[in-house]
């Protein structure tokens, strides 16, 4: 397992939710993050059909690019008795031709719940895995998951994509009624961090 020695990274998204998480998660390591979007960086076409997969393709693209080392994350939601999707394609239930819909994309997931009359409680785990990448291609890939349920209506306001209708288990209040603080130790995002504190920053 390859140490991280440099003091500065890119985090390989453009995805302002994820971009907040993972900064407050870097804070107390003292390492300074400079996003993909304000070096002018492109985002990658996801062509992968795993999580590990295109995390590997977004931080690999963003290190080659940057010549940093580069954090990037995939995530998404899975749900049980939807076969686990939307999954690695969670983002693309939200595309419309005017820009992702994440309302739309909790609505689809319900509705096909309610078609499927599965039964409840609808078990469903959020997952992320995170690679960080050097420029000499060695990279390091991590997968945390979070627990829980979907659950409807949606309910809260803070968070980003699906937390409105995400309850981790032994909660009943979702991921977007959670401050912050609250909802960060429970996360898949945290859970995937940890292992790589634990593997790469100590
Ligand atoms: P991607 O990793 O860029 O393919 O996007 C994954 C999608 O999963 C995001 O756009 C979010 O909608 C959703 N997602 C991932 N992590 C979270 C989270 O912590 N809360 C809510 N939604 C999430």
């Amino acid at each position: 397992m390859r140490k991280l020695t440099d003091s500065k990274i890119v985090l390989a998204s453009h995805n302002k939710g994820k971009l907040r998480e993972i900064q407050v998660l870097l804070g107390p390591f003292g390492i300074e993050c400079v996003s993909a979007g304000d070096l002018g960086l492109e985002e990658p076409e996801e062509t992968e059909t795993t999580f590990a997969g295109n995390a590997r393709l977004k931080a690999h693209f963003a290190a080659k690019a940057s010549g940093l080392p580069a954090l990037s994350d995939d995530s998404g939601i899975s749900v049980a008795a939807l076969g686990g999707a939307p999954g690695v394609y969670t983002a693309d239930w939200a595309e419309t031709p005017n820009g992702r819909d994440f309302v739309l994309a909790m609505t689809r997931v319900w509705d096909k719940l309610e078609t499927a009359d599965a039964p409840h409680p609808r078990n469903a785990k959020f997952k992320c895995t995170l690679c960080l990448a050097w420029p000499d291609g060695h990279d390091e890939v991590f997968e945390g998951s979070a627990p829980g349920q979907v659950v409807w209506p949606m309910r809260g306001s803070h968070g980003f994509g699906f937390d409105p209708m995400f309850q981790p288990d032994g909660y009943d209040i979702t991921f977007a009624e959670m401050l912050s603080e609250q909802k960060q130790p429970l996360d898949h995002r945290s859970n995937a961090f940890g292992k790589l504190v634990v593997g790469c920053l100590e």
